[in-house]
């Protein structure tokens, strides 16, 4: 099997700088994260074993130490009557606030503000929840007459833009003046789009099934080329990727060293080179040729007669099979 990864995998930076921040103030002071931080359990359960908790999401709610709001954001009441006990740290992703600055701000000059999101989805909850004057579209299918004259149309940051584009070009049928503000995320963008660029067999995406954006990778790539969504290796049936061209590909809530790991799992520790001849990797990722016939190993530079190094048993094991 061969792996291309993809150029962007691993947090996004709304993601990876609420990891940082979480572990720096943990240094200080009790640090408490408002609902869980993503939808991938294992950051989460990897935060709780450093000593960041997370606590339900219910404004009522008092710690001893710092409540941390997560990248999606809550409403302004939210903040305010968690600020009320608290002592809170937003770690809102600038992306998403900016969507509430935008969509606040355009009802305020009396724009109807149509929102395309997902039903229940924490960031969708806390834009829709500071606004009075919206229609919230979550399905494509089911888009309910507008009868205010004048709006803009925005979007939660992970949907894919071609959704996007199709309830613009479906709205401009009745306002051909409205406003339309992309406010997808690049990130989200990039990652959707580098899918259609990479010339693979087989893509494997990683990342929680529960995770919206992984979801769409998921649907785009297995558009293209048959698709593993997987969370682990070891969900992989290796046989059916065996002699194939693998595009990798991650959700943003997928750490890089997780992407890292599947990827020094899935490639073979010994190439066969010719009839007596291998290249092993040893577990620090340096390559070394062996000869089995001497039997020699690179690693030392010389042939081994009584003892053999690890990399000549891991090729005659391979040779063996
Ligand atoms: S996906 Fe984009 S908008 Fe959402 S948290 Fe990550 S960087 Fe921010």
């Amino acid at each position: 099997m061969e792996i291309i990864k993809a150029k962007s995998t691993g947090y996004c930076s709304g993601v990876g700088n609420c990891v940082k921040k979480l572990r720096e103030f943990k240094k200080k002071t009790n640090v408490f994260v408002y609902g869980p931080l993503t939808n991938n359990n294992k950051v989460v359960e990897m935060l709780d074993k450093e000593g960041v908790k997370t606590v339900e999401t219910n404004p009522e709610v008092i710690v001893d130490g710092i409540l941390a709001i997560r990248a999606h954001g809550v409403t302004d009441k939210e903040i305010e009557k968690l600020s009320e006990n608290n002592e809170v740290l937003d770690l809102t992703c600038p992306k998403i606030n900016k969507i509430h600055a935008l969509s606040k701000s355009y009802e305020k000059k009396g724009y109807h503000i149509v929102f395309l999101g997902l039903k229940d989805h924490p960031e969708a909850k806390g834009i829709i929840g500071n606004l009075e004057n919206y229609s919230f579209i979550t399905s494509l299918e089911n888009i309910p007459e507008i009868k205010e004259e004048k709006i803009v149309v925005l979007a939660q940051t992970t949907i894919v833009k071609a959704n996007f584009e199709k309830l613009v070009n479906e709205l401009k049928k009745t306002h051909p003046d409205l406003i339309v503000l992309d406010t997808i995320c690049d990130e989200t963008y990039n990652r959707q789009e580098e899918i259609k660029e990479m010339e693979v067999d087989a893509f494997i995406v990683v990342g929680h099934k529960k995770s919206n954006n992984t979801r769409h990778l998921y649907e785009i790539a297995k558009e293209i080329k048959p698709t593993y969504w997987i969370n682990e290796s070891s969900e992989l049936n290796l046989d059916e990727l065996k002699d194939k061209k693998v595009g990798l590909l991650s959700g943003s809530t997928v750490p890089n060293k997780t992407i890292n790991k599947i990827m020094e799992e899935l490639l073979p520790k010994v190439k066969k080179i010719s009839d007596n001849r291998f290249l092993v990797t040893s577990d620090k990722g340096e390559c070394y040729e062996v000869d089995l016939a001497m039997p020699f190993c690179e690693c030392k530079g010389f042939y081994y007669n009584k003892r053999e190094c690890k990399h000549i048993k891991l090729a005659r094991e391979f040779s063996n099979q």
